[in-house]
């Protein structure tokens, strides 16, 4: 029986996408074959990955002058890949909103002057500090930002205004969760095991006339402009997570769009937050301007009683609910493939455990 999974990542992917991916494993269209077994250089292969990046392009509307790259290495590689080849004047400045923005800014400080311009650490990464064009140095190469706080669940309501500096976004927990105007970033990347595929796969959206000049030491395959030129195929590429990629950005496209999905986001987040207001036992601590839609951290104040959910919860069929070691207490990844029914689910497991444990 399938649970109702709330992991934060690798998260849960739509039941359907599951299915076809079942029934293809012997033979990816009349191949013989399953994708994981496929050459990267066959057509079937390369209609695959055309597929995928078009179906980016169209549900994200991202502009033609924007290379989408299907690379691997996870969202963490990107901490280094970023300034690689888009430090030219030496200088970046970053925005400190969690664990993962930190790991960003900490790489970055190894090849250039790394500045960090706004914090939210002095109180627990609870809120999204406001961001003003005067904070940034105008000789700043780009300003680093990150979209969605996965472990602390934030998320920018607005993107800072940088005056003309190229943004960068770390979008890795909330790409395609709601509607985003690409062409105000230079680069967006995301590891794909949130919202997008299993792992394996990093998605890197980035302005094509970014990429050239690169820092010397950048290696040939960090170097945006390798894969951008050779349709990231310069080497192999995950296969088999590009594949599952684009059944789920088909199963998108089925749903609505992001617009539509958008919508079934905040309903699910609105149930769940409204729930937590209101009720004795539980409590978020986000700044409510601040909240994200795909990750709801939460806690009852008691570390046995936190414990205690846990452990019920999986005997009720939710699982992987705990919430982030360095936060504790819990956590719902309510990611796009999570279904308005499993966070009603998790409100009934809510609302009975709170009844047991007042
Ligand atoms: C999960 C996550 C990462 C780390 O991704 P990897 O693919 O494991 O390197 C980075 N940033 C954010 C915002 C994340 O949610």
């Amino acid at each position: 029986m399938r649970v109702c999974n709330f992991s934060a990542g690798p998260g849960v992917l739509p039941e359907k996408v599951l299915q076809r991916v079942q029934a293809e494993m012997l033979d990816y269209g009349g191949t013989g074959m399953s994708v994981a077994e496929m050459s990267h250089r066959s057509k079937p292969f390369e209609e695959i990955v055309n597929r995928t990046v078009a179906l980016f392009k169209e549900l994200m509307n991202i502009p033609d002058d924007y290379y989408v790259l299907l690379l691997q290495g996870g969202a963490s590689l990107q901490f280094e890949a970023v300034p690689l080849n888009l430090l030219k004047n030496g200088k970046a400045d970053y925005v400190v909103t969690g664990n993962f923005a930190k790991k960003a800014y900490k790489e970055a400080q190894k090849y250039g002057d790394i500045a960090c311009v706004a914090s939210s650490e002095d109180k627990d990464f609870t809120y999204i500090p406001a961001l003003s064009r005067d904070m940034f140095r105008r000789d700043a190469d780009y300003v680093h930002i990150t979209s969605n706080n996965t472990i602390y669940g934030t998320r920018y309501t607005q993107f800072p205004d940088t005056g003309g500096i190229p943004l960068v976004c770390d979008m890795s927990s909330n790409i395609l969760s709601e509607e985003m105007d690409v062409s105000k970033f230079g680069l967006i990347y995301a590891g794909a095991q949130k919202n997008i595929a299993p792992a394996g796969l990093t998605v890197v959206i980035v302005r094509k006339d970014l990429c050239d000049n690169p820092l010397p030491i950048c290696p040939t395959m960090l170097r945006y402009s390798t894969h951008g030129k050779k349709n990231s195929l310069y080497n192999t590429p995950p296969c088999f997570s590009i594949y599952v990629a684009m059944l789920v950005l088909e199963w998108l496209k089925e749903m609505g769009g992001v617009k539509e999905i958008q919508k079934i986001n905040c309903e699910k987040a609105q149930i769940l937050y409204d729930f937590i207001d209101n009720s004795k036992l539980y409590k978020n601590p986000v700044r409510k301007e601040d909240r994200s839609i795909m990750n709801v951290p939460f806690v009852t104040g008691s570390h046995e009683l936190d414990e205690k959910f846990v452990k019920e919860a999986k005997d009720y069929g939710i699982v992987s609910i705990k919430g982030h070691r360095s936060v504790g207490g819990m956590r719902a990844s309510i990611y796009n493939a999570m279904p308005i029914e499993g966070v009603k689910k998790l409100i009934e497991f809510m609302k009975k455990f709170e009844l047991e444990n007042a």
